[in-house]
């Protein structure tokens, strides 16, 4: 039997990562892991974490790491992601938390994508989605941070290893999808 994949996917707020995110998941079956998704909820439920992650995230700005990481690390040990690999969407968003992930036992990362799209066509979209944490202000905040601390650092720890791949993200969901299967087939996925 294969060891499960262990995969991320990177990209711009905005660049569709959580839906080509959905549609690897469901056609590799991993599981499809979004730090977003878990804050938003965690906000939902006022739980310790999402009172404190709330502001955070209006403003913009990230999580710390520390937080991130111990969340991360009790969510890849859980039975379902053990047996059927990961796709970390929005995790890591630093070198620290890249570096942790690295150094969690028993997981191995196969492939980093990310899925380019321009600043300006994202600007547009999540000014369009309209979300709670989407003000123009947390917008500019969010990509600028997305340059300076997600891709450029992590495109360097990404590319030293031989995993980094860059996917175009424009065009139809359906075509984006088929050029990630592309990008996927390289580790079997
Ligand atoms: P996302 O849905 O991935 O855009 O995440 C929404 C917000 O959650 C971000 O703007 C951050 O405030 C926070 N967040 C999600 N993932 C992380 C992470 N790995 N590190 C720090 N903050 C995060």
């Amino acid at each position: 039997m294969t060891r499960p994949l262990g995969l991320l996917i990177l990209g711009r707020q905005g660049s569709g990562k959580g839906t080509q995110a959905a549609h690897i998941a469901s056609a590799s079956g991993v599981v499809h892991i979004s730090t977003g998704d878990m804050l938003r909820q965690a906000v939902a439920d006022q739980t310790e974490l999402g009172v404190q992650a709330d502001a955070i995230m209006k403003s913009g700005g990230l999580v710390s790491d520390d937080i991130m990481i111990g969340i991360v690390e009790q969510r890849l040990r859980q039975d379902d992601v053990v047996a059927r690999g990961f796709l970390l969407d929005g995790f890591p968003r630093t070198v620290a938390q890249a570096e942790a992930l690295a150094g969690f036992e028993g997981v191995t990362i196969d492939m980093a994508i990310n899925l380019n799209v321009p600043v300006e066509e994202c600007t547009t979209r999540m000014m369009a989605r309209g979300r709670d944490d989407d003000t123009e202000d947390a917008i500019r905040r969010r990509l600028d941070l997305y340059e300076a601390e997600t891709e450029a650092p992590l495109r360097a720890w990404a590319e030293e290893r031989g995993i980094w791949r860059v996917v175009d993200g424009l065009g139809t969901e359906d075509e984006v999808a088929t050029r990630m299967a592309e990008a996927l087939g390289e580790v079997g996925a």
